[in-house]
């Protein structure tokens, strides 16, 4: 399997090449060339597989021979062992047609251990067979940082830089990325917000003297890896809803659009879904554009579901780039004028997006009224951005077709805003129970790209 650039001029990689480059060095983001389908017979034998031998199945054909079969294997079996539920992500009825998918067993509480463990292990073995070494650098909204921390913390071949906003995560994700005590692990504050920390990751990229001479790695959404480990749970959680005999539908709180684009990499691959369905909170830019087609950068307003507290969806380049046909031009020419403020998709494009996405809104208020509402009617506790997704969810879907709903992160990881909404505090899993005692290290770093870089190359591991 060979990956191109959305914006068509950098060069044509491996599966390897793509896992340890991240962002591309024209700027775009790598795509498979082309998307392997699974036949009927082959989804049938997957419904009663394990989540691991479904995971190899799905994606063996986009890894290629980057690891022997064995190989493979062996790193998906590490990937998901530290997970503390059996089955990985368990689906949970809601209500008559409703399921709520929980993604947030793994060791960080959030949907990201699943594509982050599973990276944090290829690039251990891909680094350690070349005896290279990299410096990841990633901007986080909060729990990709952590996630990322604790799939790299204490490996050979890595220094870890995450950059989150200063004062806009929560505690427990900041202190998921300040407490831990490895030296090859940094967590920079970052005067400004979560744009802003994407931003200098994306000019730190952009800046080829300083990424050769780091061997800077990405791991934010924008590496193929990440949404390559997430389109797995698409198809546990589908044909265990019985997907082969009928379609089902996905409604999936969004961001970076990272997780729903997995779901399109599922859908082209064979699995019958009806709708993916994009849930965003207050900064609404997505749904904005998927309604009237215009993509025009805002202010981004904090809110009590920071991790989709953005204004430029950094995957929306790849569900645009295959809207657009793969037209490298056309994504090109749109993001010359995002930089500039924004861009209206074309009327052929839009036309294919919406055939592609639905989407819904949810406003601060009614996020707290799902969350209570919620709490009062099962007696179960929703994180905020679960709650954004099971309020689209309800209100979109077709009483024919199963809804799945993505829960996004444990309710602990955002314990003030469920208490808020609920009065009741959701404690923290055992094997984090003592995470407001360990220490905290951070480096406070300003909202510019020659200070940080002098940070980073300061911090690296002689
Ligand atoms: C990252 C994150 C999201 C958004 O996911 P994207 O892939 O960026 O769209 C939603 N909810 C939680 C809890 C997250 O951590």
């Amino acid at each position: 399997m060979r990956y191109v650039s959305t914006r068509g001029s950098a060069p044509v990689l491996s599966f390897e090449e793509a896992l340890l480059t991240g962002l591309a060095r024209d700027g775009g983001l790598y795509v498979p060339e082309t998307i392997p389908t699974l036949g009927t017979d082959e989804l049938r034998e997957m419904a009663t597989m394990s989540y691991e031998d479904v995971a190899f199945r799905v994606m063996k054909p986009f890894v290629g021979d980057t690891f022997s079969d064995d190989e493979f294997k062996a790193l998906i079996a590490k990937a998901y062992a530290g997970f503390n539920h059996t089955v990985r992500a368990p689906l949970v009825q809601l209500e008559q047609g409703h399921f709520l998918l929980e993604l947030f067993h793994g060791p960080t509480l959030a949907f990201k251990d699943f594509a982050m463990q599973l990276i944090g292990h290829m690039f251990q073995a891909v680094l350690s067979r070349k005896g290279e070494r990299v410096t990841i650098v990633g901007a986080t909204s909060g729990d990709t940082g952590s996630a990322a921390i604790e799939a790299f913390r204490g490996l050979d071949n890595v220094d870890v830089f995450i950059l989150f906003p200063h004062g806009r995560v929560s505690e427990v994700q900041r202190r998921q990325m300040t407490t831990p005590s490895e030296s090859n692990v940094h967590a920079l504050a970052l005067d400004g917000d979560f744009d802003d920390c994407q931003a200098r990751l994306k000019d730190m990229f952009n800046d080829h003297d300083f990424r050769d001479g780091v061997q800077l790695a990405g791991v934010n959404s924008i590496n193929w890896g990440r949404v390559l480990a997430q389109v797995v749970y698409y198809f546990t959680a589908g044909l265990a809803m019985g997907a082969l005999d009928r379609k089902v539908s996905f409604t999936v709180p969004t961001g970076n659009f990272g997780d729903i684009f997995a779901g399109y990499i599922a859908r082209e691959m064979g699995l019958p879904i009806a709708d993916l369905v994009v849930a965003t909170n207050q900064n609404d830019i997505l749904h904005r554009c998927l309604t009237t087609g215009g993509y025009h950068k805002g202010e981004v307003h904090a809110s009590i579901s920071p991790s989709m507290d953005i204004q430029v969806s950094s995957n929306f380049e790849r569900a645009l780039y295959f809207a657009y046909g793969q037209d490298s031009d056309a994504i090109n020419a749109l993001m010359g004028d995002l930089a500039k403020g924004g861009f209206d998709v074309g009327d052929n494009a839009l036309r294919d997006l919406q055939n592609t996405y639905k989407s819904g809104r949810v406003s601060e208020e009614e996020t707290r009224e799902t969350i209570k509402t919620f709490y009062a009617d099962t007696n179960e506790l929703l994180c905020p951005h679960s709650a954004i997704g099971v309020r689209v969810g309800a209100a979109l879907r077709d009483p024919a077709t199963p809804m799945i709903t993505l829960a996004t992160a444990h309710p602990a990881k955002f314990p003030d805003a469920v208490e808020a909404a609920t009065g009741q505090r959701p404690p923290l899993p055992d094997h984090m129970a003592d995470l407001f005692d360990r220490e905290e290290r951070v480096t406070r770093v300003p909202n510019d790209l020659e200070a940080l870089k002098d940070i980073i190359k300061g911090g690296i591991a002689q």
